[in-house]
């Protein structure tokens, strides 16, 4: 193979698609068109230019100020393009180590479709984040997102030909009801009902019960931790709601990639 070239490719390509995401998280919500014109900066409205817009660099370059009228770019920028390439990358190096192994969930869809596995599990990573920034913002999951990806789960599952269809299904609706309950029991400030609709991709992305038991366990168990540090930092306090999807993607997204080892740290009941 052509690891050399491919691999610069790979990581440009996490680039422009942080880019993108960077781009489209802050238009959605806002209710901006994503083909209206070019970015600008929001304070001088002047257009930035392609050589000021190269994700990642011009932020360095530029020392993360706009060059016309130095005004502070927002960090979201270069973090979500870092995160971006970082996990798209990620899960091209884990697509190659799988070769004759059959480990983690990545690999699971590798053994399955090749190659077109990378573009496919690349699109899901592209719409967690996406749902972890708008979420982290704007306290919203929009709906064209969280449905996205259980589409795309459920016709992964079908042509991938996995025997356990229905029961991948069922433990979505399953986990999607135990937080509907949630919500219920909170009155909506503990769960919102885009967390409830985003929970049914991800049994069916994992399959096996036990998969799907440590990404929901993780899921709180990540809020928690974060929850604790927060109100620590006194930057939250008890009561205040913080959006909950951010913890089920980075727990999915853990569980994706380390199922595993997870599974080897966890004999004892699992
Ligand atoms: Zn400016």
């Amino acid at each position: 193979m052509y690891w050399q070239l491919v691999t610069p490719l790979v990581l440009v390509l996490g680039l422009i698609v942080g880019s993108f995401l960077g781009a489209l998280t802050y238009r959605i919500p806002r209710g901006i068109s994503i083909s209206d014109g070019r970015s600008f900066c929001p304070r001088c409205k002047k257009t930035i230019a392609w050589y000021d817009n190269i994700p990642l660099v011009s932020y360095i370059i530029l020392g993360g100020r706009c060059r016309n009228c130095r005004s502070k770019i927002s960090i979201r920028y270069p973090l979500i393009e870092l995160t971006t390439s970082v996990l798209i990358f990620l899960t091209y190096v884990q697509a190659i180590a799988c070769i004759g192994a059959d480990k983690n969930i990545v690999c699971e869809y590798f053994s399955r479709f090749g190659w077109w596995s990378l573009p496919y599990l690349w699109i899901m990573i592209i719409l967690l984040v996406a749902i972890f920034i708008v979420d982290l913002e704007k306290k919203i999951i929009p709906d064209e997102f969280s449905l996205s990806l259980f589409v795309l789960a459920v016709v992964g599952i079908v042509i991938g030909g996995f025997d356990d269809f229905y029961l991948r299904v069922l433990f979505g609706f399953l986990v999607a009801s135990f937080l509907l309950f949630l919500h219920l029991l909170t009155g909506g400030r503990g769960m919102g009902l885009g967390d409830v609709k985003l929970a049914l991709f991800a049994p069916v992305v994992l399959g096996d019960w036990r998969n799907v038991f440590v990404w929901i366990s993780g899921s709180f168990l990540v809020g928690a931790v974060v929850g604790t540090v927060l109100i620590a930092l006194r930057r939250g306090s008890f009561g205040k709601p913080i959006a909950f999807s951010p913890f089920m993607v980075i727990s999915f997204l853990l569980v994706m990639f380390l199922s595993d080892k997870i599974r080897m740290i966890l004999p004892v009941f699992l």
